[in-house]
């Protein structure tokens, strides 16, 4: 069994002849472990050896599939319990055998199979986090005391991630598109903070009583902007450490969609 890219590389021509249009036998290694091309596509291999490899060849799982994965087990376990239940326990609306989650200032609603509609666009950064909360939240308030990513439960390790993927990626958008990026944040009922240290700052919801506080600091002179996630300290009882990177990142990617859309098409 071939589990790792340098297994594959020994298989190979190792000539970086960029055949496979990429730029070197490990990268396409590489490549074919993580799933994004086949062993096939390098021409050098020989039909015989492609047969060898094609059968041994073990593939990582993309993101998208294990979030999938992950998506199928929280809805087997919504499944097994009572909606009501969950939704006095949260204090949740109840419509047509469905429980409704606000979030970002819209309604998703879960059915007794885990799945879930909305007026909204359905994605995993939504729903992965929505059913877990379902399952797992306290329904614990905010008490108003804000803590960083690294302070949250179990956050060892993610901090890196987190601060490049989502802080990072954030500010560049808020950079590029100040005014349109707080435009767009008041249609998803941020709450402005006006007794704030920073240049702008405001709340959102993105699952109820999760808040995210988003500081950002414009530049000035020699100093660089800044912006900063902070949590509320209760955020561990009413969702995990995965759940709020997830919605870092789908918030992220989403924001970065919308800028595209309203910059009539314009990339940066
Ligand atoms: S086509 Fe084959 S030999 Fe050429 S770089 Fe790609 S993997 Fe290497």
């Amino acid at each position: 069994m071939i589990k790792n890219p340098l297994e594959l590389y020994k298989h190979l021509d190792q000539s970086n002849c960029r055949r496979c249009l990429l730029p070197s036998c490990m990268a396409f290694s590489v490549a074919v472990i993580q799933g994004q091309k086949k062993i096939s596509d390098c021409p050098l291999l020989s039909a015989e050896k492609i047969n060898e490899l094609s059968g041994g060849i073990v593939r990582k799982k993309s993101m998208s599939e294990e979030q999938d994965a992950y998506l199928a087990v929280l809805q087997e376990e919504i499944a097994q319990q009572d909606l009501k239940d969950i939704a006095n326990r949260l204090d949740l609306p109840l419509k047509e055998k469905t429980v409704g989650v606000k979030c970002l200032g819209k309604h998703f609603w879960i059915n007794t199979q885990g799945g879930m509609t909305s007026e909204c666009h359905c994605n995993n950064w939504v729903h992965i986090p929505i059913l877990h909360y379902l399952l797992q939240s306290k329904g614990s308030q905010p008490v108003g005391e804000w803590i960083d990513f690294p302070a949250i439960k179990d956050a060892g390790g993610k901090e890196r991630f987190f601060a490049h993927r989502c802080e990072e990626s954030m500010q560049q958008l808020v950079d590029e598109h100040t005014e349109l990026f707080f435009e767009i944040l008041d249609l998803f009922e941020a709450e402005e903070v006006l007794e704030s240290e920073a240049d702008k700052a405001r709340i959102l919801y993105p699952l109820p009583n999760v808040p995210f506080l988003i500081n950002y600091w414009e530049s000035e002179e020699a100093f660089p902007s800044k912006l900063n996630i902070l949590f509320d300290s209760k955020v561990s009882e009413n969702t995990n450490v995965e759940s709020v990177y997830m919605i870092g990142r789908g918030m992220v990617e989403m924001f970065h969609q919308l800028i595209i859309r309203h910059s009539s098409g314009e990339l940066f």
